[in-house]
């Protein structure tokens, strides 16, 4: 397929070949996607998503890749990353539209310098807007579905529109955007007036928790696993005594069972190993089934 050909001449930033999908993921794991291309507004997207659609490219869409394991074979097609240059900000009173590249940082940062409460639980939270909306993300008693009002999508024709919140069918690292194909441009929320100070300090506290708590000097995606029902998967991975458990460069973190790391090396096929190994101890050990988090994309 000529993707240099079916391409030229759009005008989304950096339309890059053979693109290691390492360089785009927290877990700095994965093969290559055949092209690479970051959009910075809807009419670029559209113009991508449209030629994709036209010459049947698959188009796999990715944001700050946090979430996310890449098989060590690569992506297929057209990735589109949406990153921060698609990360426009209106402010209507306490109603905040953030374009759907911005990093949950920032826009925890925004919110806080409103003096607007109801995003502090983000600030640590290293994906996009975008990607949080798609996932739910959350933390700390916080989730994406308590503050979203509406989001505007594009679908795999380049066509726009908006959903609310109500449709949205937001549950635990859960919405209706999942294998929806439909992509997040743009997301509101409706924040509540609050104390700068208070706003800071709860912040502060919640990074000082991660630092404490997580291995965020390793690469990882986050919580390897998730949260399963009356239980943590941290806690019943540790109690099968699992923690440091290795395959290859990929290890269950001594600082939190929670998390796997890659300490250096690490393909998608030791984590997926390590991943199986843990599920059937813990299985065999506590008599539950854990469920990855992780998303895995890619060719086997
Ligand atoms: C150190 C660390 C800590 C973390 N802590 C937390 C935490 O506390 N709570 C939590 O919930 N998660 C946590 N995560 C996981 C991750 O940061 C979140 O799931 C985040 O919301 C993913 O956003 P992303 O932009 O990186 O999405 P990606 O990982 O790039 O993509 C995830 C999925 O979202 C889709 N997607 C991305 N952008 C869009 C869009 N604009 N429109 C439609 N679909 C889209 C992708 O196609 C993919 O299927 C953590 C990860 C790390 C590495």
């Amino acid at each position: 397929m000529d993707l240099q050909g079916i391409f030229a001449g759009c005008t989304a930033k950096e339309l890059l070949l053979e693109e290691p999908m390492a360089k785009h993921t927290s877990f700095r794991i994965g093969g290559p996607a055949d092209m690479l291309a970051q959009p910075g507004n809807e009419a670029e997207l559209a113009e991508l998503l449209k030629r994709a659609a036209h010459h049947a490219v698959p188009v796999t869409l990715v944001g700050n890749g946090s979430n996310l394991l890449v098989r060590d074979k690569g992506i297929r097609g057209l990735v589109i990353k949406l990153s921060n240059l698609f990360s426009s900000i209106t402010v209507d009173g306490n109603v905040l539209t953030f374009g759907s590249g911005i990093s949950l940082a920032m826009a925890s940062k925004k919110a806080a310098s409103l003096s607007l409460s109801g995003l502090e639980f983000a600030v640590g939270i290293p994906g996009t807007i975008g990607g949080a909306v798609y996932m739910n993300a959350g933390a700390y008693d916080g989730e994406m579905a308590k503050v979203v009002t509406s989001v505007q999508v594009m679908d795999r024709q380049g066509q726009s529109s908006q959903l609310k919140a109500d449709e949205l069918d937001f549950s635990y690292r859960h919405t209706a955007l999942q294998n929806s194909g439909l992509i997040v441009t743009s997301v509101t929320v409706s924040l509540q007036p609050g104390e700068a100070e208070s706003i800071k300090a709860k912040m502060d506290d919640f990074s000082q928790r991660r630092i404490a708590k997580q291995p965020l000097e390793l690469p990882s995606a986050g919580s390897m696993f998730k949260r399963p029902v009356g239980y943590f998967a941290g806690t019943l991975i540790e109690q099968t005594g699992l923690k440091g458990y290795t395959v290859g460069g990929a290890q269950v973190s001594t600082k939190h069972a929670g998390f796997v790391v890659n300490v250096g090396g690490a393909t998608a096929k030791d984590v997926l190993q390590l991943i199986r190994d843990v599920q059937d101890r813990v299985l065999a050990v506590q008599g539950v089934q854990l469920e990855p988090e992780v998303l895995v994309l890619g060719e086997e």
